[in-house]
């Protein structure tokens, strides 16, 4: 049975304007999973209105009331699991496992925003004005926009709006057009938390309006702040209205995240954090292990038990029961990732295990001998197809990370930890993991890439920096001198 979601404007759930709705059907069976509402520019437009008007309330309120909202949020989230464990698997096809971490870390995510309300704290700064008191005063920047994807849909979008919700600011967020019903639960859960009307605000759209909604959103006066995790493409789209608009956006786009694997790494251990990182939630993670660099000392070993665990992973429809890996997102990712199986094929590459796939049910793919001839050198495959390259020595490990256009997440494997931390130094990513998964992430961490990856971090203080205005205000306490 399909489910149905409105906008949320103002506390109120409404229809878009003109009635319109778009339809999102399940990966699998083509069934119709969701019938959403499909807001017009004009919709977008109202659900900024709302937040500017919620927004003086919320900024004025004590960081102790926000603080107990969102913590009643993250329960609220919590109480919903089995709600989007559902809609997750009828929607993006995700399994029960990622649908539970996804509202675990997303829970964790309004916790530490709730916590962070009494850190948006200033300075007092020495002044040359005599009896000049001068403060950095940290203050709510205005209506926040939030812009989140299907992959890891409760944590992304909970990511878009908890800290600058925690700030003092009132958010807009437009979900994905893939699982708005995932998304509508989020909002369900924070109204049930009692957030007060306008404070946050939901929109969706049909996939064609997306280019007129988002920029209508962008360009409307009262939006001060942009947050838009998705692809690099889009990315630049976004960055390029937020410039017209002079507006600060936090982007996190695609990855490319490679797994270094050096002659002397525990092997065992780098093992399963490949295959975790390269195949939890079937490869669809930003983070996701794409490249795997091992060193040709110990390359055969390696592969020879990743392969043996890759296969191993189990299937299937997420409706019917646990697995590892359920249905991919749609059919034009098994279409990507058929053409770099292809063409790695065609080039030299060995097929490990997995294969070409017919239906959005794709099995867990390595590719070994990858060269840079080959377009899953480079690509973001965004499925369970990753690339295995093998190079000799450490330098040709980092030269061969570094030879990319995305730098988000990266992973170093060595015994030798200060040998790995002094490579983990030198790879050209936002973040890197010595001896663990390039998949992990921590709300309070500072979460972001470098290069195609995009800018700007969320996560603890950085998450605080991104969503506040820093103010200099001086309080003159003596009679000032005036030169005339
Ligand atoms: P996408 O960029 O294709 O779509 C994101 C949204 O952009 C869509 O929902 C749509 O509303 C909007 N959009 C599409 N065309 C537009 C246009 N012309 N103008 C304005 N808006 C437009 O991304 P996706 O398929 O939803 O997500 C997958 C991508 O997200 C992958 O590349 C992945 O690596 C990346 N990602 C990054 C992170 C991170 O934290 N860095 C996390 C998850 C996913």
């Amino acid at each position: 049975m399909s489910q149905e979601t409105q906008l949320l404007i103002a506390g109120q759930s409404v229809p878009a304007q003109q009635g319109a709705t778009f339809e999102r059907r399940n990966p699998l069976d083509g069934s119709v999973a969701t019938r959403a509402a499909a807001a017009s520019a004009d919709d977008a437009r109202r659900a900024v209105d709302a937040a500017a008007a919620a927004f003086p309330a919320w900024a004025a309120l004590g960081p102790g009331e926000r603080r107990a909202l969102l913590n009643r949020a993250a329960l609220a989230l919590e109480a919903r699991s089995a709600d989007f464990a559902r809609a997750m698997a009828e929607e993006t096809g995700a399994s029960g496992l990622w649908a539970g971490f996804n509202v675990h870390l997303a829970a964790g995510i309004l916790q530490e925003a709730a916590a962070l309300t009494t850190q948006v704290a200033g300075q007092l700064i020495p002044s040359d004005v005599p009896g000049s008191l001068a403060m950095a005063v940290r203050q709510p920047a205005g209506v926040v926009l939030g812009m989140a994807p299907w992959n890891a849909p409760v944590i992304l979008a909970v990511r878009a709006i908890a800290v600058p919700l925690a700030c003092g600011n009132t958010v807009v967020l437009k979900g994905s057009e893939l699982c708005p019903a995932t998304h509508g639960l989020i909002i369900a859960a924070l109204q049930e938390a009692g957030l007060p009307p306008g404070v946050v605000n939901f929109v969706t759209n049909a996939p064609a309006d997306a280019p007129e909604v988002v920029q209508a959103l962008i360009a409307h006066p009262a939006v001060r702040r942009v947050n838009f995790t998705g692809s690099t493409h889009v990315g630049k789209i976004i960055a390029g209205h937020c410039a017209a608009h002079l507006k600060p956006v936090v982007l996190e786009l695609g990855g490319k995240a490679p797994l270094l694997v050096l002659a002397d790494a525990d092997l065992e251990a780098a093992v399963n954090a490949a295959a975790f990182g390269a195949f939890a939630n079937s490869g669809q993670i930003c983070m996701s292990t794409e490249r795997i660099i091992v060193d040709e000392a110990i390359a055969d070993d390696f592969v020879a038990r990743l392969a043996a665990k890759a296969s191993s992973l189990p299937l299937g429809d997420p409706r019917q029961g646990p697995v590892v890996l359920g249905s991919v997102v749609d059919m034009a990712t098994v279409q990507r990732c058929n053409r770099l199986i292809d063409d790695a094929l065609a080039k030299g590459a060995r097929l490990l295990c997995g294969g070409r796939a017919d239906s959005t049910l794709m099995p867990a793919t390595l590719l070994d001998h990858v060269t840079p001839a080959m377009a899953i050198y480079a690509e973001e495959s965004f499925g369970p197809v990753k690339a295995i390259v093998r190079v000799q020595g450490d330098d040709a490990a980092v030269a061969c990370a570094n030879d990319n256009p995305y730098g988000l997440s990266s992973a170093v494997f060595s015994r030798d930890t200060a040998r790995a931390l002094r490579i983990a130094q030198r790879i050209e990513s936002g973040i890197c993991h010595v001896n663990g998964p390039t998949v992990h992430d921590e709300a309070q961490m500072p979460f972001g890439g470098v290069k195609g990856s995009g800018w700007g971090r969320f996560g603890g203080q950085a998450g605080i920096d991104a969503f506040t205005e820093l103010r200099w205000v001086t309080l003159q306490t003596t009679p000032r001198h005036y030169p005339f």
